[in-house]
């Protein structure tokens, strides 16, 4: 089939490269010139495991393409997705201009029928919202799905490859036959299709995410209350994973939820109760507990140095919002590091590949250094932060560590390193709900 795909980020660029591996004819179209001249060349524009490969491949076999040119994308397409972002406004709810932007353009270029499929994040209501807007701007028969996108950065071309369901929101036959042919390859090995409303398909979205911020938000208290009566929120975790009602999947706690999706999605969704009079108090409480999490690392550094950290140097790994991505968008290593730096510490920062995103971010901050290695970052250090749960923190050379640092003074809000090994080297070590680990004298 030939298939257009509206926006080339993280969502859209491993959704083009899985259709183009199953024979689809692909053709991404995005506004930004650079992205596009980038993987038209075969270079991916985003940190994604296996992308690089996948993605050469694909536009060496010559079936996917890119283009900022929507008459050459749509033309012959069976079917348009539009992957574009939806970011959050002040008030909570999302910016639906580049959306409705995108629906605009598509009606006003196509000139045959096209179905009009929104991967996108959006609010309950919008894919009646694309329908009108099409129907204002062309009698061209557009019809809309709403099929929400539930992959997760750092494992996105795994996860759109083998996706855990496919949910396909749609009134009508012909947009529900056009996917179910499309998403056909796709459930071979018995993954769902659940079809139902465009509303349905839309909530659907918004309730995974905000189950799962919850469950964070949850879990993360735990560790908070752990730590304050004295408890080992490691042990407690996989006791509770145990019970097969809860599950041992998502338990793992850190230093607060981030990317570029929970946090505002959280908040779409508590703005699109309180439109209508319901106020969410779950999700609120869980966005709530989450703005105080982030807090909680750098608060412990201030304690530990007697509440002035005024001049000392920490040292921070990570910097993504979580492994495996170089996305940094509402990261709670960068809340944690401006924390840090409101307080008048100055920090040196490392992450494996979101170093080039925060050199741009923090240009011209002299508080702020990066350096190439998880070990030149400590040169010096009074503490280190750890903040983002690469593998590569999990078992590091202690003995290099206090050769680096000024002082051994570790705050571990991944729980990453095991407590023994701390002790064993003789490290002041804190981490998230689990007992400090005091040297001897
Ligand atoms: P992104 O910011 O990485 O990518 C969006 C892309 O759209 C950019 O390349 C931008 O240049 C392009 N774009 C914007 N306006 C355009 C237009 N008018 N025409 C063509 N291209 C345009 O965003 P993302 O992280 O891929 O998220 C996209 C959507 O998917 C959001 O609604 C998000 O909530 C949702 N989502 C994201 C994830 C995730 O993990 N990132 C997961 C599931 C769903």
């Amino acid at each position: 089939m030939k298939v257009a795909i509206v926006g080339t980020g993280y969502v859209g660029l491993p959704t083009a490269v899985s259709f183009a591996e199953h024979g689809n004819d692909v053709t991404c179209i995005d506004v930004d010139e650079k992205k596009i001249d980038q993987l038209n060349r075969g270079i991916p524009t985003i940190h994604e495991y296996g992308l690089p490969e996948a993605l050469r491949q694909r536009v060496e076999a010559g079936n996917l393409h890119f283009t900022t040119d929507y008459r050459e994308g749509l033309v012959g397409a069976a079917a348009v997705f539009c992957a574009v972002g939806t970011p959050e406004t002040a008030d909570g709810s999302p910016d639906m201009k580049y959306v409705y932007g995108v629906a605009e353009k598509v009606g006003k270029t196509v000139t045959e029928s096209i179905v009009f499929i929104t991967k996108s994040t959006v609010p309950v209501g919008t894919a009646r919202e694309v329908g009108r807007i099409t129907a204002s701007v062309t009698d061209i028969e557009i019809p809309v799905v709403s099929n929400p996108e539930f992959m997760a950065e750092g494992s996105a071309l795994e996860d759109v490859r083998h996706p855990s369901r496919i949910v396909i929101g749609t009134d009508s036959d012909e947009a529900r036959e056009v996917m179910l042919e499309l998403y056909r390859p796709y459930v071979r090995n018995g993954y769902p299709i659940r079809v139902m409303s465009p509303e349905s398909a839309e909530l659907t979205k918004y309730m995974s995410n905000g189950f799962l911020a919850n469950k964070t938000s949850f879990m993360n208290e735990g560790a908070t209350l752990a730590r304050l009566l004295g408890a080992d929120f490691e042990d407690v975790r996989r006791a509770m994973g145990d019970d097969p009602r809860i599950g041992n999947k998502n338990m793992y706690v850190g230093p607060g939820w981030g990317g570029s999706c929970f946090p505002k999605d959280s908040q779409s969704l508590v703005w699109q109760a309180r439109r209508l009079g319901f106020d969410f108090k779950t999700m609120r409480a869980a966005d709530e507990a989450n703005d105080i999490k982030m807090m909680e690392a750098p608060s412990r550094v201030l304690e530990y140095f007697g509440g002035d950290i005024r001049g000392k140097k920490v040292a921070l790994w990570g910097l993504a919002f979580k492994k495996n991505t170089d996305d940094m968008r509402v990261s709670p290593a960068v809340e944690i590091l401006n924390k840090l730096l409101e307080e008048g510490a100055i920090v040196s920062a490392f992450d494996p590949a979101a170093m080039d995103n925060a050199q741009q971010a923090y240009q011209g901050d002299d508080r702020v250094t990066f350096s190439k290695s998880k070990y030149d970052v400590l040169e010096g250090a009074d503490a280190l932060v750890i903040a983002t749960d690469w593998e590569e923190f999990t078992n590091p050379d202690v003995g290099e560590m206090k050769i680096r640092m000024e002082s051994p003074v570790i705050f571990d809000w991944r729980n990453l390193i095991d407590p023994e090994l701390m002790r064993k080297h003789n490290v002041y070590y804190e981490s998230n709900g689990r007992p400090v680990v005091v040297p001897n004298a």
